[in-house]
């Protein structure tokens, strides 16, 4: 019987080792017709390719209202000291105008793609601190719990993720210089680090998966790079490039 338990173990072990890698759209799937990074068309388009997940970056305007951006400012205006009403009224590259996160959440509820959320580092520890009480409060609010994902380069984000969120929700850090082990030491699910990183520390892939955590790479457009990834198993890959990586994982 013991034998036995072992040998399933082992087998589901090697299979969840093996499962295949997922796609992760960057900054929402964007680099299509109609549609611009982070907004709200780039993540129906993400969902519509049924990309695992649909990456964002998320801010907090002087107002203390979250909106959806990469840069630290948008056509001249700096998100943490401009009002929320005047950085949503410019436009996107599609003609949609920058969305708010409620407006990006909401959407998201008639859709399937798990939401990779990234916080971005904002002026002081402080306010990253509110601006995660207000994530997990509107997330809660509209039942997207099970579906969230958070990451982010300040480490300080990543451990009030870790604290606040509800148990399981995966958090991963982004920086790059965190060893697996120290990783797991403070709760993470697991690196999301610039695919060089794991170049150069190839073991580190499989390190993280003895450890039981999950592997993320960003940000792999080159078909070389994404089959390096692929070969070690790793669990994600963000890219620009989602059709070119579901079609590699097809081969
Ligand atoms: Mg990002």
């Amino acid at each position: 019987m013991k034998k036995t338990l072992i040998a399933v173990a082992l087998l589901l072990t090697s299979a969840w080792a093996m499962a295949q890698t997922q796609v992760i759209a960057h900054r929402g799937f964007w680099n299509t017709e109609g549609s611009a990074q982070n907004s709200i068309r780039a993540l129906v388009k993400a969902d519509s390719i049924q990309a695992y997940g649909s990456e964002f970056d998320v801010w907090m305007a002087a107002d203390g209202q979250l909106v959806v951006n990469h840069d630290p400012s948008y056509k001249g205006h700096k998100i943490q000291t401009s009002p929320s009403i005047r950085l949503t009224s410019l436009q996107l590259a599609n003609g949609e105008t920058l969305p708010t996160l409620s407006a990006y959440l909401n959407k998201a509820q008639e859709l399937n793609t798990r939401l990779i959320l990234e916080l971005k580092v904002h002026n002081k520890p402080e306010e990253e601190s509110e601006a995660i009480q207000k994530i997990l409060k509107m997330v809660d609010e509209l039942g997207l719990n099970e579906r969230m994902e958070y990451i982010s380069f300040s480490l300080h984000a990543v451990k009030e993720f870790i604290k606040n969120a509800p148990k399981n929700t995966p958090v991963y850090y982004l920086r790059g210089e965190l060893s697996p082990k120290e990783l797991k030491e403070i709760g993470c699910t697991g690196p999301d680090y610039h695919y060089k990183v794991f170049k150069k520390n190839p073991e580190w892939i499989k390190e993280c998966h003895e450890l039981g955590m999950k592997v993320n790479a960003w940000t792999v457009n080159k078909e070389e790079d994404m089959k390096w990834l692929i070969d070690r198993n790793a669990d994600f890959i963000t890219t620009n490039e989602p059709i070119l990586l579901q079609k590699l994982l097809k081969e």
